[in-house]
């Protein structure tokens, strides 16, 4: 402290101010108080300017919500991509190749993607949340497109498929029996041979005595035991389609080579015969000659979902039980 001098003119002369303790005291307080004030003050301007005011503060808190919810709605946009992916490939590998129209390309199904930005609107608003709404209108609006095509293309495999509603009945297009799949059509090692080759068919989880469903209107084209495949049933189901259903521990009643099936008929019961691994159902679609991938000839008994799994499974098995 300071001192300070008033002046005695009985005197003439300064005499310097003396003061008590509470005097002291009171100084040093109002000191501290003052100092405290202008501290707090210049903190809260500070926190204020950097953090908001509460109702900026409450802004702020809704904007992050709106941008996760933003958020989620890109994951659901992207499943959705997925989905209609998917669809996409079934009808074009599926159901359009069957009824031989002409696969719709991957340009046809974007057509109308890109092109002039109408979404600039977006630019005001900073960059991540610019980006994000972007993104979300331009593939919304790519759904929609890929939606109404996928449309049309169902109108038109309807029609045509009325024209050959006898083809349809015919063609295989359910799986043989109700149990999963355990490994899918491809190149395999094998369980009791060792070596790579050729797995020309899908293995289903079945233990024995399994009912085994013709998967398409036909004759029956063989019932015998023949070779690694145990006792295998062939059906032709005409238009160059063809089903075996190897490893079967014994056949339905009635069913022997000419006798017409239907599909969803049960024709025999699965097994363990011939050279296998295990219990399981090994089914194989032929068409003209040529096994094909029978993951592909099950539309009428899975939903897109189902077809993905299925896919996934029958693909990420490495070894097949023959
Ligand atoms: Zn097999």
């Amino acid at each position: 402290m300071e001192n300070y001098f008033y002046y005695d003119e009985k005197e003439c002369q300064f005499i310097p101010v003396t003061y008590g303790l509470a005097e002291r005291v009171i100084y040093t307080l109002s000191l501290w108080i003052l100092v405290g004030a202008v501290v707090t003050a210049v903190t809260l301007s500070l926190l204020s300017f950097s953090v908001g005011s509460p109702a900026e503060i409450a802004l702020k808190a809704e904007n992050k919500v709106l941008y996760d919810q933003l958020h989620e709605t890109r994951k659901s946009i992207e499943y959705l991509d997925q989905q209609i992916a998917t669809i996409a490939s079934m009808d074009n590998d599926i159901y359009r190749t069957m009824l031989g129209i002409d696969p719709i390309s991957d340009d046809e199904r974007q057509a109308g993607v890109g092109g002039a930005d109408i979404y600039a609107r977006f630019d005001a608003y900073s960059d991540p949340s610019s980006d994000l709404l972007r993104w979300t209108a331009s593939n919304l609006e790519g759904i929609e497109r890929r939606i109404n095509i996928q449309k049309l293309s169902f109108e038109e495999i309807k029609a045509n498929y009325n024209q050959n509603k006898e083809l349809m009945r015919n063609i295989p297009a359910i799986r043989p029996v109700s149990g999963i799949i355990l490994s899918g059509f491809g190149m395999r090692p094998h369980p009791v041979l060792g070596y790579k080759r050729m797995h020309e068919g899908v293995d289903f989880r079945a233990r024995v005595g399994t009912p085994v469903y013709a998967t398409g209107d036909g004759v029956v084209k063989s019932a015998r035991r023949w070779r690694t495949y145990g006792l295998l049933l062939v059906i032709d189901h005409g238009h160059g389609y063809e089903t075996r259903y190897a490893h079967l521990s014994s056949l339905a009643d009635g069913i022997r080579p000419g006798v017409k099936v239907e599909r969803g008929q049960i024709v025999a019961r699965s097994g363990n015969s011939g050279v296998t691994s295990g219990p399981h159902l090994h089914y194989e679609v032929v068409r003209n000659g040529r096994p094909v991938d029978p993951m592909n000839y099950m539309f009428a008994d899975l939903t897109p979902d189902e077809y993905v799994e299925y896919r996934r499974i029958a693909d990420s098995m490495t070894m097949s039980m023959d």
